[in-house]
């Protein structure tokens, strides 16, 4: 049984170790990362870096602490995501987000290269094929992952697992476009987008929210290019009349994330990899969307774990065992305690990516919780 070490977000005493980033500190020499990691070794650290209005990312303030405790140990950490748009304007929206060399006192630098090119195609399993992984995660020899926890358009929860699968692939490759990346996940399901004029008020959120201009509007009518969609669900989220419908393949998609995941962690040798949950500002859609709602959940706290499966299976325990915040989403869908709040605002299965993660050999659901 795995073993997860968690500590809460209460401060109940006025003092730096019951603070979170205190608490963190304590975590990372629990976990004992000289187990882990060697003196002089190349460690990445993966975080996602938000976009210009999701600011609720994991806070360069935890990042430091990350960094800090791998320098201690003699290891040579650095801090990476892959992109989602061009890497000299992602690099401007980790600055803004607090994430730079200074603040976290290691280099900041894209994974897969300024355009997202920079991969290396591997076979992943039966549902995806190949997938290409960002090439600076392929070569590094060990990595800890920071993963922001919250809800999720088309995952319904979004952990370790999807920050490994969504975030340790690139958007496109070279031979076979974006389609064979991240796309290879966001691509599955079949059908037409369906639009229904009666409800549309021509707000243009869909187009607007849209990342690869695949939604425009001609004389009121809206005009979906198939060709280059690659199915993420934002004009679908973000249409508050309904009016949009974007069919997928549920099942298929959770258990492409789980096989993306085993294929990034297939880069690494066993023991070379820690996992990191921050459940702190849980909102409840992804970083990359263009604004951060207010969270559903109060913050939990941090979770520790070298199993991949164990640190997701804690998460959402602890987030099933949380109530609904007032003002927040949660309550605009009537989430009442005790509810699976997850399920309730995404009608998502999500669980079967932690599932299918099990299945995958990835690790356990069964796991020792250690509170420090
Ligand atoms: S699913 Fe919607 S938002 Fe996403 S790429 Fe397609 S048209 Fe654009
Ligand atoms: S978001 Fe919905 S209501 Fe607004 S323009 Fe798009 S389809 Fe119409």
């Amino acid at each position: 049984m795995a073993r997860v070490y968690f500590a809460s977000a209460r401060a109940k005493k006025w003092k730096y170790d019951d603070s979170m980033p205190g608490k963190l500190e304590h975590l990372l020499k629990e976990i004992g990362l000289m187990n882990y990691f060697s003196p002089e070794e190349w460690i990445a650290v993966k975080t996602h870096f938000g976009s210009e209005g999701a600011h609720r990312i994991v806070r360069p303030a935890f990042l430091r602490k990350v960094v800090d405790a791998l320098k201690r140990i003699g290891a040579k950490p650095f801090v990476t995501d892959t992109v989602r748009i061009k890497g000299l304007d992602y690099i401007e929206i980790a600055n803004q987000n607090g994430i730079n060399h200074l603040s976290l006192g290691a280099p900041v630098v894209i994974a897969d290269g300024l355009y997202g090119n920079d991969n290396i195609m591997l076979q992943a399993g039966e549902i995806l094929g190949q997938v290409a992984v960002a090439s600076l995660i392929h070569d590094v020899p060990a990595m800890v992952v920071c993963s922001h926890v919250k809800g999720h358009i088309n995952a319904g929860y979004a952990g370790a697992i999807k920050n490994l699968a969504m975030g340790g692939v690139s958007s496109s490759h070279r031979t076979c476009g974006w389609k064979c990346g991240r796309g290879a996940m966001h691509t599955i399901g079949e059908g037409e987008l369906v639009w229904d004029a009666d409800k549309c008020e021509l707000c243009l959120q869909c187009q607007e929210v849209c990342p690869l201009d695949a939604i425009t509007f001609k004389d009121d009518e809206i005009v979906w290019n198939r060709d280059i969609c690659w199915r993420c669900g934002r004009c679908e989220r973000v249409c508050q009349n309904e009016a949009l419908l974007l069919p997928g393949d549920d099942e298929r998609f959770m258990r492409s994330l789980a096989e993306a995941a085993k294929t990034v962690i297939g880069t690494f040798d066993p023991g070379k990899i820690m996992y990191i949950n921050f459940l702190t500002e849980i909102q409840p859609e992804c970083d990359c969307m263009p604004a951060a709602d207010v969270p559903i959940i109060q913050d939990l706290g941090i979770l520790i774990s070298d199993d991949v499966v164990s640190v997701e299976q804690a998460s959402i325990d602890l987030l099933l065992r949380a109530n609904p915040l007032e003002r927040s989403l949660a309550e605009d869908k009537k989430v009442q305690n005790g509810e699976d709040i997850l399920m309730k605002l995404h009608s998502k299965p999500y669980l079967l990516q932690v599932e299918e993660a099990e299945r995958l050999g990835l690790g356990s659901r069964k796991y020792e919780l250690l509170e420090i």
